[in-house]
């Protein structure tokens, strides 16, 4: 095991990793800017280096500091969290060229899932389901592409290559539409993204979003933990999760589950990794793989009883996997609620000083959170201060158990997100489960104050 430990994140992933390290025995380094100075995380981490200014580009997302952060701590490895760095191929190499090691995936795995068309291509060969579409990118050829867009079937959406976060992506619903859409995308994804290239995939109308959660080491032993619905989202952003997914049979679990685990064999994975997938009318088509630790690992850690982070930890060190397939039996169920600081009805962010605050407990209750009375949200990164996670011996006991957690959690000072989840966690169509990735949105819409 490594004896020190560099976190080139911030927040409450770098104190879950922080945490993480603690139990091992690990030194931990954390990076910070000058927004986050203050931090109670940046206190009680071993060392902490200032790398630069409060924007991201200055300092979180500033590969040469952190890499001279490592070198002058001494420490081994590097672990990126999520967002920010955690999915830049280039950060891994440079990471690994200039000898330390890097936390996840190899570079060249990093740089194949985050180019979607080469993902999908490594998904097929693997077995995985995928959403029809396009082979590969859409040609220069606007005759071609009506032709293509006939045979996928309307609606159709349109995909950056190197799209990612939501963005970069139109849907069309018909001919008329198509090459308008088209060009549009082309030139946002050039833009946005600095690559045009685009694709093309069928629009499932009411699908659910669920994902497997993988863990693989350097040896070609991988391993799946169970999925989770992450279907309640905003604007593509996850609000509530939670594993395992309603109505998701053990047969249905063990098909996609070792068709992922083919795929990480295929690809070489190593690390924790995600399959996500939209599941309609019973079948799982694959959208993207996320090669790092996600925001919503602590369900799945709830119903396995495996430290997603510690296990990262050990793989990066060059361990063998310490869990085998059988291994892995899920126990009960678990919801996640992320509180953010914004206003509840408008979800204007809300950043500020936390003036007072307490968080919920008791048996089966999470909260992954670095926050305190008396400290000051910062207006510059995600808005996202807290995790609640609920665990309990099924599905309905895990909802009263987070509605109780709920009401327990208060923060003064600033505004959260907590009464949207009390609404949520008591709709009739959450409380039954199964819903699209559009049922939120819908809800919203129709929501009165
Ligand atoms: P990103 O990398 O930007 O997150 P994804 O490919 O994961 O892009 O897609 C983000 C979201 O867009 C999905 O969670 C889903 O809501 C929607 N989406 C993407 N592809 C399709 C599709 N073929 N049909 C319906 N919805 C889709």
């Amino acid at each position: 095991m490594f004896e020190k430990v560099l976190i080139a994140n911030r927040g409450e992933i770098a104190l879950r990793v922080q945490r993480a390290c603690r139990e091992l025995g690990v030194k931990s380094v954390v990076i910070y800017s000058e927004a986050d100075r203050d931090a109670k995380y940046v206190k009680l981490a071993d060392e902490a280096v200032c790398i630069g200014p409060a924007r991201s580009a200055q300092s979180y997302l500033n590969i040469p500091s952190i890499i001279a952060a490592c070198e002058i701590t001494n420490a081994q490895a590097v672990h990126p969290g999520f967002g920010f760095l955690s999915e830049n191929a280039e950060f891994a190499r440079r990471v690994e060229e200039s000898g330390f090691v890097f936390i996840g995936p190899r570079p060249d795995a990093i740089a194949t899932m985050g180019d979607k068309v080469k993902a999908k291509e490594a998904m097929i060969k693997a077995g995985v389901p995928v959403v029809p579409g396009s082979d590969g990118e859409l040609p220069y050829d606007n005759k071609e592409v009506i032709k293509i867009a006939k045979k996928v079937g309307y609606p159709v959406i349109i995909k950056a290559v190197a799209g990612g976060g939501g963005r970069g992506m139109r849907v069309v619903h018909e001919e008329s539409e198509l090459i308008n859409a088209l060009e549009i995308t082309r030139s946002e994804a050039e833009a946005g993204f600095g690559n045009p290239a685009v694709y093309m995939e069928r629009y499932l109308t009411l699908p659910r979003h669920i994902e497997i959660q993988v863990l693989a080491d350097e040896y070609g032993n991988v391993i799946y933990l169970g999925e989770r619905d992450c279907s309640m989202q905003r604007r593509h952003q996850k609000v509530i999760e939670e594993a395992p997914a309603p109505g998701i049979t053990e047969e249905a679990r063990r098909k996609i589950g070792e068709a992922c685990v083919a795929a990480c064999k295929l690809i070489r994975y190593r690390g924790a990794g995600t399959f996500e997938f939209l599941y309609e009318n019973g079948e799982f088509f694959f959208i993207e793989m996320n090669t790092r630790v996600q925001v919503e690992h602590t369900i799945t850690e709830m119903i396995t009883g495996i430290d997603i982070v510690k296990e990262q930890l050990y793989i990066a060190s060059g361990e063998k996997l310490r869990y085998t397939q059988a291994d892995v039996k899920l126990k009960g169920h678990a919801i996640q609620c992320r509180i953010n600081a914004e206003d509840p009805y408008t979800f204007v962010p809300s950043p500020g000083k936390i003036e007072g605050c307490h968080f919920a407990g008791g048996n089966g209750v999470r909260v992954d959170s670095h926050v305190y009375a008396g400290y000051s949200v910062p207006p510059y990164y995600d808005s996202m201060i807290a995790k609640l996670i609920a665990h309990a011996e099924n599905r309905s006991h895990a909802i009263n158990k987070m509605l109780g957690a709920l009401k327990e959690s208060s923060f003064i000072g600033i505004k959260t997100n907590i009464p949207l989840h009390q609404e949520m966690l008591q709709e009739h169509g959450f409380v039954e489960g199964e819903q699209s990735i559009h049922y939120l949105e819908n809800y919203l819409k129709q929501r009165s104050r």
